[in-house]
């Protein structure tokens, strides 16, 4: 719920570049043996230039239209249910910290962590309380939304005790990096007093780096066996993609997320000496090479045009933005209801509710901002990918296997506020006008 979330984060960060990603059963794997990477299916006749020109728009809708209506009608709505989960996320988190407030559980909580005589620990303290609270309240909502609902479109992989065992390891990752986050947070809260929304962000940006730059190294190999690119069915083309862009080899990573979901994707994490590109098992399982090399080459975009930094630059600012407007009401609330919620000041952990509700109704508000500052990244790495691999039919390909679990037509306002990708539509024409533009790669040859 809202307390995990806040966590997440810092995870958001390393999400940014969440790339590519498809939903399609995996084969039982052949134990040894190499199977040969998918094949290249042919573009469809509108696209394939084969009259002498190539109109963008018709060649984006001659691939479109090879989504059959019932996978497309299953996908819009494993989307736009998501839009309502959003709603009903926020709306029941809240519920829970007016719940913690309201009953002074939470300032129960607070006087139960000052028993630890030592002050810097009893805002960690107070977290476990908090988190086990919130997470308890939240299951049911997390059964759903995480396991019962990713089953029902066929996107899991894990059995209900594997999906408990995840959460568990992230609960105790919340738990380890939420508890030095409040204890920093809390401690610069009592030095500074009223300013703590400016100190308060930068210490948040500090923690988010962290984070980011342990991610691969620390919290990844707690759910996964990520290992060096290694499969020989792509190793050659794709490292010297790499190379081609100033990447070395060391930084190419693959990943078994077969263990979690059906979902095919790949992604640029670390930060401060940790950066890798990584492409998960699925997608080397089931895409073909110019699929693998479309994403791999927006992978790559994300990394040159370094994402990871500038979207912790943004994020930080959305942070610092979003602890003023908190610093604005905080005080207000907290006098009005002081009597039955029992906070002291805002240096005291009782107030976390209270400061997580206004916090996450802020970001609530900002979900469209947030989502346009992540699309346009995305876009970006979408042009890099298409220029440096030059598989516009391979970046066309993968964009409809996102259908499996992302909207492909969406009106232009919703692709505006609930969107973090661009939507599979804007992004087949993408491909297909650089591929209209670069002829030399499709047109017959003058004998
Ligand atoms: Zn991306």
């Amino acid at each position: 719920m809202t307390a995990p979330r806040l966590v997440q984060n810092a995870t958001v960060l390393t999400a940014l570049c969440a790339g590519a990603l498809l939903a399609v059963p995996a084969p039982a794997s052949a134990e040894g043996a190499i199977r040969p990477l998918a094949s290249v299916a042919p573009p469809p006749a509108a696209a394939s230039g084969a009259s002498g020109t190539l109109d963008p728009a018709a060649a984006a809708r001659a691939y479109l239209d090879e989504l059959p209506p019932a996978k497309k009608a299953r996908s819009d709505a494993y989307f736009e249910g998501g839009y309502w989960l959003q709603l009903w996320g926020f709306l029941y988190g809240s519920a829970v910290l007016l719940l913690l407030l309201g009953t002074g559980l939470s300032a129960r909580m607070r006087d139960l962590s000052e028993r630890v005589r030592w002050k810097a620990v009893q805002p960690a303290i107070y977290w476990f309380l908090f988190l086990g609270v919130t997470t308890l309240l939240g299951f049911p909502l997390s059964v759903y939304q995480d396991w019962w609902r990713e089953h029902q479109y066929d996107l899991s992989n894990l059995t209900f005790g594997g999906w408990m065992l995840e959460q568990g390891k992230g609960l105790l990752v919340s738990a380890i990096l939420g508890g030095l986050a409040v204890m920093a947070l809390y401690a610069v809260t009592r030095r500074v007093r009223e300013r703590w929304w400016l100190w308060g962000a930068l210490v948040g940006m500090v923690i988010l780096t962290f984070a980011a730059a342990i991610a691969p190294v620390a919290i990844v190999p707690l759910f996964n066996s990520p290992t060096r690119l290694a499969d020989p069915r792509v190793v050659v083309p794709v490292l010297s993609l790499a190379r081609a862009n100033g990447i070395g080899a060391g930084e190419v990573w693959e990943i078994d997320a077969s263990k979690q979901t059906t979902r095919m994707s790949a992604n640029v994490s670390g930060l401060l000496g940790t950066e890798r590109i990584t492409l998960n098992d699925n997608l080397l399982n089931r895409a073909s090479l110019p699929e693998i090399e479309s994403v791999m080459a927006h992978e790559m975009g994300h990394y040159v045009l370094n994402h990871v930094y500038k979207g912790l630059l943004e994020f930080g600012l959305v942070i610092l933005l979003g602890f003023w407007g908190v610093s604005l009401l905080f005080e207000r609330l907290r006098v009005r209801y002081e009597a039955r919620w029992r906070i002291r000041d805002i240096s005291d952990p009782a107030g976390l509710p209270l400061v997580a509700l206004l916090f996450s109704t802020f970001m609530f508000l900002m979900t469209p901002v947030i989502n346009t500052i992540v699309r346009v990244a995305e876009q970006e790495a979408d042009l890099y990918g298409l220029n440096s691999s030059g598989q516009p039919d391979g970046f066309a390909r993968v964009a409809l296997h996102l259908s499996e679990y992302r909207k492909m037509e969406p009106g232009p306002i919703e692709e505006a506020f609930f969107y973090d990708h661009p939507s599979g539509r804007t992004r087949i024409l993408a491909a297909m006008r650089w591929k209209a533009e670069h002829p030399e790669t499709w047109a017959p040859r003058s004998p």
